[in-house]
C-alpha cells in the first residue's frame, strides 16, 4: 500500500522520521509537495525564499529520480490535493513532519482531523527539532522566556537520534498520476534579482551536507572567537539548509560533536549552543504565537515608534543610509539572500533605534529578502534587537555602528567587499565617512554625505522616546 510523504520544510531522504516510519511499516512512500501559499497567512514565503525553495525541490527530486521515484507536487488547498492524490493512488496513509508555526499548525491539525475522517492513517513526525516546544518546561510547568535555563533544560531533553540513510533504490512511482510540474507552481522571482545567491548557495541536502563539512574542517576550529566578524567566513552559514530541513538538526550537532577534541571544546560548546537557539526560538514561537507581529513584552505597545517613512525605509532597504556597516549588510542581503549575524544586530539596531521604526518594518523586509527567513528566528532576532521580546538587549543598549565595525571588521574588508567605493578610504573613516566631507565627496561622490539620522542625535532621540515610554507604563 501507498503512503502519501507530505513535504513542506522538510526537503530531505536521510534522517527523515516520516520517510522512515514510511518504510518501516511496509508502505510504498510517495514523496509530495503541495504549493498552498494561501494556508500560511500574513506570513507567506517570501520572494528569495521561494527561489531558494524552487531549487530545494529541484534537487529533491533528482535525489529521488537518481533513486527510481520522483517528486509529485500539486497546487493548493493542501486537504483537496492530498485527498484527490490519496484516491487516485489508493493511499492508505498520509505522513508528514510537525511544523510550529501558528498557521501551519493550525492548518495541519485540520487537514489531519479531515483526513482521519476519510479513514486515511494520517500522522506528523517530529523532525524539525532537536526538542519539541512542549518537551521543555520550567519547574512550574510554564514555557522559558530566558535562554540560558531554556538551553540547560533543553540539552538534557535531547534525545540521542539514531542516524537514519534513505534506501539507495525506491519502489518505482506508480504511472499515473503524473507527477505535475514544478516550474508551473510560480515559485521563481519575477525579477530574477536573486541570480548572483547561486555563486554562494547549493540548495538542497547534497548542498547542505557539503556546508556542514566544510564548517567542521575549516572554521569549527575557531568559531567561537570568529563568528562575531563577518569579514571573515567564521560560521557554517547552514541557515538556509536548516530553514528547509535539508539536513536534520541533530546530524548537525552530532557531526561537529563528534569532532571535539580537547582543543576545540569550547568553539564546539559555542556551536552547539547557538544552534540552541533556533531551538529556543521555535519554543517561544510555538507558546506565544502572537509574538510574529506584536510585542512579547507588552509594555513596548505604548511605545512612541517613529511613523514609517517610506524613503527612509527605502534608504535602509536599499543600503544607503550613509552608515558603511549598515549599507554593506543591506548590500550583502540583496545580493546573497544573507546577512552575517552580527550585521543583522547592526542593521536592526540602526532601524529599530536610530530611525526608530517598528521592528515589523525590518523583520518584513527581512522575510522577502533572506533565503533563510524563518518565522521562528527571524521573529526572536527582531524582538531581541529592538528590546521586545525575550531575554532581550535592553532597549536602552544603543549599538554604535561606527564602534561596533571597528570591532568585529578590524580591517573594514567586509565594508570595502560590499561597498568597494569606499575602499579607497583608510580604515577609520570607512567606519565613518561622514567626519572628513571632503574626502569622501572626492573618493565617492554618490555615497550619502551624511547619515540618514546622525549616530549622536538617532541615540538621543530613541533615549527620549525610551523614557517617555519608562514614565508612562
Ligand atoms: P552559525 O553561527 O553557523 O549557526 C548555526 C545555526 O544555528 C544557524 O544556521 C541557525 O540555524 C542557528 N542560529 C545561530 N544563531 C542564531 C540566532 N541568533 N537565533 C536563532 N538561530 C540561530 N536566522 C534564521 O535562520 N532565519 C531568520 O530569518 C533570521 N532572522 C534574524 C533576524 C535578526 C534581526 C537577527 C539579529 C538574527 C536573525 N537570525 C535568523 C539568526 C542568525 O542571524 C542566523 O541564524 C545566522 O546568521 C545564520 O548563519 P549561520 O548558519 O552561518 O550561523
Amino acid at each position: 500500500p501507498t503512503a502519501l510523504i507530505w513535504l513542506r520544510d522538510d526537503l530531505r531522504l536521510d534522517d527523515h522520521p516520516a520517510f522512515r516510519a514510511a518504510f518501516e511499516a511496509g508502505y510504498l512512500p510517495l514523496p509530495v509537495y503541495v504549493h498552498a501559499p494561501e494556508e500560511e497567512g500574513a506570513w507567506a514565503a517570501g520572494a528569495a525564499s521561494n527561489a531558494w525553495r524552487a531549487r530545494s525541490l529541484a534537487a529533491l527530486d533528482g535525489e529521488l529520480r537518481a533513486r527510481g521515484s520522483r517528486l509529485t507536487v500539486r497546487r493548493g488547498p493542501s486537504l483537496a490535493a492530498l485527498e484527490t492524490l490519496a484516491a487516485q493512488t489508493q493511499a492508505e496513509a498520509v505522513f508528514w513532519t510537525r511544523r510550529y508555526t501558528p498557521a501551519g499548525e493550525t492548518c495541519d491539525a485540520a487537514v489531519k482531523r479531515a483526513l482521519r475522517a476519510r479513514g486515511l492513517r494520517a500522522e506528523s513526525f517530529d523532525g524539525a527539532l532537536q526538542v519539541e516546544p512542549w518537551n521543555v518546561a520550567t519547574r512550574g510547568g510554564d514555557p522559558y522566556r530566558v535562554f540560558t535555563p531554556f538551553w540547560k533544560a533543553a540539552q538534557a531533553a535531547w534525545r540521542a537520534r539514531s542516524p537514519w540513510h534513505a534506501p539507495a533504490r525506491w519502489p518505482p512511482p506508480p504511472p499515473e498520476p503524473d507527477a505535475g510540474s514544478l516550474a508551473g507552481l510560480g515559485l521563481a522571482p519575477r525579477r530574477p534579482w536573486d541570480a548572483g545567491f547561486w555563486n554562494h548557495w547549493v540548495a538542497g541536502e547534497r548542498g547542505a551536507r557539503a556546508a556542514l563539512r566544510r564548517f567542521v574542517e575549516q572554521a569549527l576550529a575557531r568559531y567561537a572567537d570568529a563568528r562575531d566578524r563577518p569579514d571573515l567566513a567564521g560560521t557554517a552559514r547552514l541557515s538556509p539548509h536548516l530553514r528547509f530541513g535539508e539536513i536534520a538538526p541533530w546530524r548537525v550537532a552530532a557531526e561537529v560533536e563528534a569532532a571535539r577534541t580537547g582543543a576545540n571544546a569550547r568553539h564546539v560548546d559555542a556551536f552547539l549552543r547557538q544552534l540552541g537557539w533556533r531551538e529556543f526560538a521555535y519554543h517561544l514561537l510555538h507558546h506565544f504565537p502572537h509574538t510574529v507581529d506584536r510585542n512579547l513584552d507588552p509594555r513596548f505597545d505604548a511605545f512612541d515608534w517613529a511613523a514609517p517613512e517610506a524613503g527612509l525605509l527605502e534608504a535602509w532597504r536599499h543600503g544607503r543610509t550613509g552608515v558603511p556597516i549598515v549599507d554593506a549588510g543591506m548590500r550583502e542581503l540583496w545580493h546573497t539572500g544573507w546577512m552575517h549575524n552580527r550585521v543583522r544586530m547592526i542593521v536592526a539596531s540602526y532601524l529599530c533605534k536610530h530611525l526608530r521604526m517598528h521592528w515589523l518594518e525590518g523583520a518584513r523586509w527581512f522575510w522577502d529578502t533572506l533565503v533563510d527567513a524563518d518565522l521562528a528566528n527571524n521573529t526572536l532576532g527582531w524582538q531581541w534587537v529592538a528590546g521586545t521580546g525575550a531575554d532581550a538587549a535592553p532597549y536602552f543598549r544603543i549599538f554604535n555602528p561606527a564602534t561596533q565595525a571597528a570591532k568585529f571588521d578590524p580591517q573594514g574588508e567586509y565594508v570595502a567587499r560590499w561597498l568597494p567605493e569606499l575602499a579607497p578610504l583608510p580604515v577609520p573613516l570607512r567606519f565613518a565617512p561622514w567626519t572628513d566631507p571632503a574626502r569622501l565627496r572626492r573618493v565617492a561622490p554618490a555615497y550619502p554625505s551624511r547619515p540618514l539620522v546622525g549616530l549622536a542625535e538617532g541615540r538621543q532621540a530613541a533615549l527620549d522616546a525610551f523614557r517617555r515610554l519608562a514614565a508612562r507604563v
